[in-house]
Order: structure tokens, then C-alpha cells, then sequence
């Protein structure tokens, strides 16, 4: 009989499949890193396991996918709030990147935002930053699967200062990361149209087909850059983009908050996915973006938190909850964007955005054995009706117990087992009075 590397057994499962498959008390079973068998607990009773893992009093389920994140940007949390965009970015933002930004502060940054992910139940992030081989480099070694995006922009950006270089060095990340990891995915990463020229953009696009990576791109995240866009170029910043040929199932549009009904029927026909980041949006005042209206057009939604400095956590669960109740009181109707809906944005329809669906974002036979347990022994988690409205609606990130990426233990009882999180802790802290100078 077939041994099993790991058996999680005794709570409930939600596998977030296309059926929506739950089981009471039910186990999932992995070897080799995949699940291999899911099913009621009682199917498994003569079923050896090299290892047991006790879910009782738990909920197994995917690991979260977070669709948008810039992971060193975790230096700058809390270092300027309640700012326009544009005035948060020039005034406080760059301006710290070109002071502070270096291969050792990124790695540290991106090991914090590692960290704070993989202990909520992250497990899987698609970033976009620059540095990106030390992003990457540090996400390899704690254990997080992770779409890693070198950033393109058409000034001196930190690791890039002479900016005619940038598609160069981003391509040779691409080639230096694929097939290096299983769980490291390069990508190209374009700021934005405001700081991209077309030149830039058709050159960073071109070398993502070639290269076969996902190009993300934020877009249509406030109203001046929808309004300026229409100004120079005479249409919206979807459309812009869809003029230059970018926009195919290979590509992450970011925000699209200022997206019209005919921005949403363009991305629908060209098969592109959106990241929605309603934290970010609402704290910088970008607006709300029509999800609910993408979400009936076929539009492929995932979540995402953005980076720290504009939410200013990576925590999916306040996401999943905001992203829920924004689009009813916008709407006026508590049955948009139910928690079903919610919980599929943060895990298989993520995967789906970032190219992954076959791999990850759901317990299925055969895919990644990402896995998290929730422990339910909660106040705020009692009684127990259905696991999508608690989900979204009264976990909190503390409740993550166990998280497992490709069968590899990698949070014991709330504990990371890769990284030594005081020491972290320390140095994020050090750098913040840096920082503060
Ligand atoms: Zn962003």
C-alpha cells in the first residue's frame, strides 16, 4: 500500500474545487510535495503516513494567493500616510528608495514581508520591485512560492542607474531564475504608463513573450492618470495599453480602478487578469474599482494587498473583508460580491491570474500541496455555520496554526520554522531609525 509522506486528518476541509467540495472531518494526504488523496477522514483510517499531522479543532484549506505585493517596500510601512498618490510617491516614497534602497535593505525588507505572509497563511505572492534577484533570492530561501517581478521604470531605479539598461537587466533575471526553484516565477514589471514610454513598454512586453513570463503593469489606478492619459494619448489607460498590443492572458493589470465598461469588455476579450488591491485604493483615495462589474464580465479577479507602505500590512484576511464590504456599500446591495466570490479572488482564481491554477490555489489531487490550517477554537469563530463566511468575514490573520508549501512544513503552531523572525524583527526595527533620519 502506498505510504503517504504527510497526513493532515481531523478537521474540516474546504477545498475551494469547482464544486466547492467541504468535508466535516476530512484529510488531505501529500507525498513528494503534491496532495495525492482528499477525502473524508474515515476514508483514510488503514492509510500509513510517514507523518501525522492533527487538524482536529482546525480547517485545512489552499494557502492564499496574494496577487500584488512590492515586498521590500515592508521598510517603509508607516513612514508617510495620508497623502495623495502622487504626493506620497514623489515627495516620500522615491525619494526614500534612492536614499535607502540597496541590495542588503531589500533582502531585508522582502524577508519581513516573507515572514508576515507565510505566518497569515500566504503562500504564494507575485511581486514587483526592483533588486528583484535579492527578492528573489531571499523568498527562495524561506520557503515562499512567489512570482518575482524585476521593475521597469524610464528613470535611474535602484540596481538600475543607467535606465537604458532596464530591459536588459531585467531579461537577465528572467534567465538567471528560470528553472532555478520550483517556487521562484520571474516576471517583468512595468511601473506604469505615466513612467514607461511606449518604447519601453513594447520592449519590456516583447521580452516577457519571449521569455514566456507574466508582464504586470499597474494601470488605471487614480483619476489624474486616467484624465492625463486621455489627454496625451486620447484614451483611456486600458485602451492605451490594448493599442500597443499588451494586453493577452499573460498580463496582470494592476488596480484598474478608473476602468469604464469599455476598459472591462477590452480585458475580458483579450483574456488579461486584474489585481484588485481595495486597501491600497481606499487608503490613497484612488477610488473603487468596478470588481463586481469585471466579476460579470468573465474577467479573472485576484486579490491583492499592495505594498506595505499603501495599506500598510500583507494581511489577505483584512483584504478579503474589505474587499467584500466595499463593493456592497458602493453598490448599495449586500449581495454583490459574496463571500464565496471573495474567498476564490484570494486563493484559485489568484492562481489563475498569475498563470498557476494548474499548480496551486485549491486542494486538488495532483496539485502543490500549499496547505494552511485555521484554528477554529476561537471566540470570535464560534458557532460554526459555513467556513466562507468566517473566512472573510472573522479570521484574522492570528489564526493560521500550520502552513505547509510544496508537503514542506514551514509554520508549526504559529511558529516559522525557516527564518528567525526576532532576528528579523531587529533588524527591520534598526533600519526604521535609519530610515527616520
Ligand atoms: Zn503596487
Amino acid at each position: 500500500m502506498e505510504q503517504f509522506d504527510c497526513l493532515i486528518d481531523g478537521g474540516m476541509v474546504l477545498t475551494v474545487d469547482p464544486a466547492g467540495t467541504f468535508f466535516q472531518q476530512g484529510a488531505v494526504a501529500v507525498k513528494d510535495g503534491r496532495i495525492v488523496a482528499v477525502g473524508p477522514s474515515d476514508d483514510f483510517q488503514s492509510r500509513p503516513a510517514k507523518e501525522i499531522l492533527d487538524a482536529r479543532g482546525g480547517l485545512i484549506m489552499p494557502g492564499l494567493v496574494n496577487a500584488h505585493t512590492h515586498l521590500p517596500m515592508s521598510l517603509f510601512r508607516g513612514l508617510a500616510d495620508d497623502l495623495p498618490l502622487e504626493q506620497w510617491l514623489s515627495d516620500h516614497i522615491f525619494p526614500a528608495e534612492a536614499k535607502h534602497i540597496s541590495p542588503d535593505s531589500v533582502k531585508l525588507g522582502a524577508r519581513l514581508s516573507a515572514a508576515e505572509m507565510l505566518l497569515s497563511g500566504t503562500t504564494t505572492c507575485c511581486d514587483g520591485y526592483f533588486l528583484a534577484h535579492q527578492v528573489a533570492e531571499a523568498v527562495d530561501a524561506i520557503g515562499l512560492r512567489a512570482v518575482i517581478g524585476q521593475g521597469v521604470i524610464d528613470f535611474p531605479a535602484p540596481g538600475v542607474p543607467d535606465p537604458k539598461k532596464k530591459i536588459h537587466v531585467a531579461r537577465e533575471f528572467i534567465k538567471a531564475w528560470q528553472g532555478r526553484s520550483v517556487r521562484i516565477h520571474p516576471s517583468i514589471f512595468c511601473h506604469a504608463p505615466y513612467t514607461c514610454s511606449a518604447e519601453t513598454l513594447l520592449a519590456a512586453k516583447q521580452a516577457a513573450d519571449e521569455l514566456g513570463v507574466l508582464f504586470q503593469i499597474h494601470v488605471a489606478e487614480t483619476q489624474i492618470e486616467a484624465r492625463q492619459c486621455r489627454q496625451i494619448h486620447g484614451c483611456s489607460p486600458v485602451q492605451y495599453l490594448d493599442g500597443l498590443g499588451l494586453l493577452d492572458p499573460k498580463t496582470l493589470l494592476i488596480h484598474a480602478v478608473w476602468a469604464d465598461k469599455i476598459d472591462i469588455d477590452i480585458i475580458h476579450r483579450r483574456q488579461a487578469c486584474v489585481a484588485h488591491c481595495p486597501e491600497s485604493n481606499m487608503k490613497l483615495a484612488s477610488g473603487i474599482a468596478p470588481i463586481p462589474d469585471m466579476l460579470a464580465a468573465g474577467v479573472t479577479v485576484a486579490l491583492g494587498t499592495d505594498g506595505c507602505a499603501s495599506n500598510n500590512d500583507l494581511d489577505l484576511w483584512g483584504e478579503m473583508d474589505m474587499a467584500a464590504k466595499l463593493h456592497k456599500v458602493q453598490r448599495l446591495d449586500p449581495t454583490v460580491m459574496d463571500a464565496d466570490t471573495v474567498l476564490r479572488m484570494a486563493t484559485i482564481e489568484g492562481a489563475r491570474a498569475l498563470g498557476m491554477d494548474h499548480e496551486i490555489g485549491s486542494i486538488e489531487v495532483g496539485k502543490q500541496a500549499d496547505i494552511i490550517i485555521i484554528d477554529l477554537e476561537q471566540p470570535r469563530l464560534a458557532p460554526f455555520y459555513t467556513p466562507q463566511s468566517h473566512l472573510v468575514y472573522a479570521v484574522h490573520a492570528a489564526d493560521v496554526r500550520h502552513v505547509m508549501i510544496a508537503g514542506r512544513r514551514i509554520v508549526q503552531d504559529r511558529r516559522l520554522l525557516t527564518i528567525d523572525v526576532e532576528d528579523v524583527i531587529r533588524q527591520a526595527k534598526q533600519m526604521g531609525r535609519i530610515i527616520q533620519k
